[in-house]
Parts: structure tokens; sequence; C-alpha cells
């Protein structure tokens, strides 16, 4: 049976690379028909903050991933959240230490730090050194006990064998072996606080919950021997392991930082620009993992159907704004036009554009048609604004116009262009698109001035801005009355 988890630590909020790690194993589940677990990992108390497993699942449940056990819907495995569980743990801590498999350790801070400084100056790599070596089982009994009689706090570390070597399959990297040796000697299970450490009870939990398969980022990798020596302590099995290659951001060529200033990392914040959640689901969906053939655009349905661990990729994943924008982009073309238009008609009353009891069903269809008409222009709603904005409802005053617009309007030809112009919108039967877009094509052969000469004057004097749709549209929304007024502010 699949059982996967996504095991957050709140300490922190739901970003890129944790989404990443929580999607390819909730895909892993519904995939197979499995079962996908939160486990919240809260061992590590100093760095928790408030509403971090609140957010967590907050935004999971906005991305679309639904979860089959989790503290909010304890299964049989509970409880979830390891602060809860460490009853569970002291239980198997305390199994290794009577199997004499694990010890207590008195080592002080300054000590490991003076061994690790020496071991450096002697250009080895830092590791803990046994510090009861020699000692018979009485010796080292009294030690301990005059440590623990002088204060001294005490961790448990794990006794790791020697000379062994630990290889997996990896369902990403294939074949991985690491020794002993590497693990930078005896480690630590139990803090001084009477916490496990997190390849502890990471081990503990896993097996208990009867994970299968551990999907998880690359950064884990030196982590799994020490996993392994766990689950070999006890004779359980290990789950089938798969680590996704790192995320680079793109521009920098550096692995994804919540801190790069050029990525937004948090998903709560693409929420809050308006992004889709479909559209996220689908992006990251595409970082180190890929379908086959050429098609990127996926609903959460297909992903699911398609998903196939052995294409996750091997070589790092790119993080692109470009990339970003226009999955996007797509997912704005492509969803319900009722449920796109509910999120833009919101992000107009947000930002103060309309008032909803203004909202009549004649204003409402114009405000749809304005819509309408961006739609195709923008990858998340809140970038509905500041196109519509200077345009339909808070029309720029022309002393606000840029510099660069202001440099067209100020050409010898304009005024006698705009008041010709106006002559044939005033003379129009009906002012509709395909009449004014008729009229400009008139202008260029009267007044022979044709490309931007032409149009750059007369799409910033009628619509206030240098870029937009199709001109004609934009002026049969905004109407005669207002687009001529606009106009002959410039003669
Ligand atoms: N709590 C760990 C983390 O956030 C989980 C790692 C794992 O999946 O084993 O990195």
């Amino acid at each position: 049976k699949v059982r996967v988890r996504y095991a957050p630590s709140p300490t922190g909020y739901l970003h890129i690379g944790n989404t990443r790690t929580a999607l390819f194993n909730w895909l892993f589940a519904r995939h197979f028909g499995g079962e996908f677990i939160v486990r919240i990992e809260d061992t590590d108390t100093s760095r928790n903050i408030e509403d971090g497993e609140e957010s967590q699942f907050d935004n999971l449940n906005w991305l679309g991933l639904d979860w089959d056990e989790s503290p909010r819907n304890p299964g049989k495995y509970g409880p979830y959240r390891q602060s809860e569980r460490l009853d569970i743990y002291k239980r198997y801590i305390q199994e290794l230490l009577d199997r004499d498999l694990a010890y207590y350790s008195y080592k002080t801070s300054e000590e490991l730090d003076a061994e690790r400084e020496a071991q450096v100056a002697a250009k080895q790599a830092p590791h803990y050194v046994y510090e009861y070596e020699g000692m018979s089982g009485e010796e080292i009994k009294a030690a301990q006990e005059a440590a623990q009689a002088k204060g001294l706090p005490a961790v448990v570390r794990f006794r790791v064998p020697k000379d062994k070597l630990y290889a997996w399959q990896d369902l990403v990297k294939g074949h991985v072996e690491i020794g002993s040796e590497q693990i930078g000697g005896d480690w630590v299970i139990q803090k001084a606080d009477g916490m496990p450490t997190y390849n502890f009870a990471v081990v503990v939990d896993d097996h208990l919950m009867e994970i299968s398969h551990v999907l998880r980022g690359d950064e884990h990798v030196s982590n799994t021997p020490k996993q392994l020596m766990i689950y070999d302590a006890f004779d359980w099995e290990a789950p089938v392991y798969g680590h996704m290659t790192l995320i680079l951001n793109a521009e920098t060529g550096k692995k994804l930082s919540k801190r790069d200033n050029n990525v937004i990392a948090f998903i709560s914040q693409y929420r809050s620009l308006g992004y889709l959640p479909e559209a996220m689901l689908n992006f990251i969906s595409l970082l180190g993992w890929s379908p086959v053939g050429e098609k990127e655009i996926f609903t959460k349905k297909q992903l699911i159907k398609m998903f196939d661990p052995e294409r996750l990729s091997k070589s790092p994943a790119k993080f692109d704004n470009k990339k970003l924008e226009w999955v996007n982009n797509q997912w704005v073309k492509k969803i319900d036009e009722g449920v796109l238009f509910d999120k833009l008609i919101t992000e107009l009353i947000d930002a103060k554009l309309i008032t909803p009891d203004e909202l009549t069903t004649e204003k409402l269809q114009w405000v749809r048609r304005v819509m309408a008409l961006h739609q195709d222009g923008i990858s998340y709603t809140s970038q509905i604004v500041p196109l519509v904005k200077p345009v339909f409802f808070d029309l720029t005053a022309k002393d606000d116009l840029g510099s660069d617009s202001m440099d067209w309007m100020e050409k010898d030809y304009v005024p006698s262009l705009l008041k010709r112009w106006i002559e044939m919108l005033e003379a129009m039967p009906v002012f509709d698109a395909g009449s004014i877009v008729a009229s400009i094509r008139s202008l260029q052969n009267e007044m022979d001035v044709k490309g931007r000469d032409l149009w750059m004057p007369l799409r910033i004097s009628a619509s206030r801005v240098n870029e937009g749709p199709n001109l004609g549209d934009v002026m049969e929304l905004l109407g005669r009355e207002a687009s001529i007024k606009n106009i002959k502010e410039f003669i």
C-alpha cells in the first residue's frame, strides 16, 4: 500500500521548495491510489512560529492538495504532531540504551568546539571523538555518574557501526551508497532538552505510520544513512527513498532561496497577488519533473493520471520567472470566465475602482467587457488594476503622462491630426470598434501619417496609456463622449 507524507516543520511558511515536495508526494499518492499524510515536525521548539502549522494547512488547501491523515483529521496512526509523540520516542531511545546501541554523552559544547577546531586545523573532516575510548563498562558508568553529579547536560548518541556501507536504490538518483565513516561519528538522537533529533524521530514516525515511499529534497541525502542505521538497529524495513534535485534560480544559477529578491518565495504571496492555484500547481509540477511530450499545461486531474516517478529529473530544476508568467497566463486564458471575472471584479472592488452597489446589470456587463479585453494580457488577477485603472476608472490626467508619451504628443502635426479625428468620431453613426478603426485608416490616407507616428498620438490622447488592447475596442468601451473629451485636451 502506498503511503507517503509531507512533513513540514512549522518554523516557516509554505514556499516554492516545500510546495514542490508536498505536490510530488501528493501526486505519487493520488496516482497510485495511496494515502497522503501531513505530519508536523515541531520538535525544534525554539524555532516554531505561531501560525506556522495553520498557514501550512491553509495554503495546501488553497492549492487543492488534500490530505488523508493529519493532526486535523487523525487516522489510526496518530498523533500526527511530533511534539505529541515524545513518549513514543523515549521508549525507543530507551530500548537502544538498554541494548547499548546508544549511550549518554556529556561532552560539553566547548569541548566539542575545540575538538572540531583541532580537526579542521589538521585538515580532517570534523567528527565526534568517542569520549569513553578504551574504558571498561564499569569505568564508563563511573564517568557518566560523575558528569551527572556535576550537573552536565546529557545527550544520547547513537553508536555508528564501523566500516559499514549504507546503500539504497533512490527513485531519482539511482544507486547511492555512503560509508559509515562519512557520518562524522556517533550522532545525537536525543538532545539535552529531551527532544529527539529529526533523524531519529523521522524513522520512528515513518515506520509506525507505515510510510512506503519518501520523496524529499536533495539536501536530505546525507541524512539517509543515519536514518538507515536506525532502521537496521530496530530491524525495520526502510521505505523507498527519492531525493529530488535542487531547484536553481534561473537568473542567478544558484540554489533557489527564500531570500532571493527576484523570486516570490511564499505561496501566500502568490495568493494575495491573485495567482490562480491551478496555475501555480501546474508550474510547480514542472520543477524537476516532466511529462512525455511537448505539452506543459495540465489540470490537477491530468497531472495525477500522468505522474510517473520515473520522469523525476536527475538534473537541477530551474525556477524561471518568464515560465512562471507564461504558465499563469495560459491558465488565465483557459479557466472558466465566470470564475475569472468574479476574481477580477473583486480586485477592482478591493482597489476601490468600483463599489458593489454601483454594479447594476448594465454596469456589470460593461465591466465584464473591459475584463474580457484585458484577460489575455495578464498572468494573475491583481495585474488587472494597473491596466484598466488609468484608462477606464481613474483617467490619468494629461499632466501625469510620462515623458515618453508627452514626447509623442508634442509633435507639430499632432493637433491637426487630432482635430480631424474628432470630426470623424463625432460624425460616426455608430461609435463602435469597427468604425473607429476605419476612421484611423481614413486619417492615414488623408493626413499622410502612418505607423507609430499615427497610432501613438491617437492611442495616448484617447486612452491615456501608450499600449493596450485594440484601440477601437478600448474606445468603444470608453464611449464617444469620454474618448473625445480625452482627445480634446491635447488640442
Ligand atoms: N521536517 C523535515 C523537513 O522539513 C522533513 C524531511 C523529510 O521529509 O524527511 O525538511
